[in-house]
């Protein structure tokens, strides 16, 4: 599962950061086409946490619209959906923004 995975490198990567401390808070930012389930990592963070430094932490996910460029005739395209069309019609959309997802920010004790 797609999700799972996230979910365990997020720990593992918000511990690296955090150098041995207990966390309490970890803030992710998953972009809307960035074709990662917000909820499923939310589901899977808590069977992650357990165990490692994250245990009983707070996952707080942000999620950024995404931006495109048109390519068609270069207009900035704002998309809340990994799809979408350009207000000329083409849907030749090249994504610039919010297609990553990354760790905001690790909170610690
Ligand atoms: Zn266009």
């Amino acid at each position: 599962m797609h999700e799972l995975a996230i979910s365990q490198e997020v720990v593992e990567l918000a511990c690296r950061r955090a150098r041995g401390a207990r966390i309490r808070r970890i803030v992710l930012c998953i972009g809307r086409l960035s074709a990662v389930l917000p909820d499923a990592v939310q589901f899977c963070f808590n069977q992650c946490t357990e165990g490692t430094a994250a245990d009983g932490a707070v996952l707080d996910i942000v999620e950024p619209p995404g931006l495109a460029e048109c390519r068609a005739c270069g207009r900035a395209v704002l998309l809340e959906k990994p799809y979408g069309v350009c207000a000329c019609g083409s849907s030749d959309l090249d994504w610039f923004a919010g297609v990553d997802l990354t760790i905001q920010s690790v909170e610690v004790v």
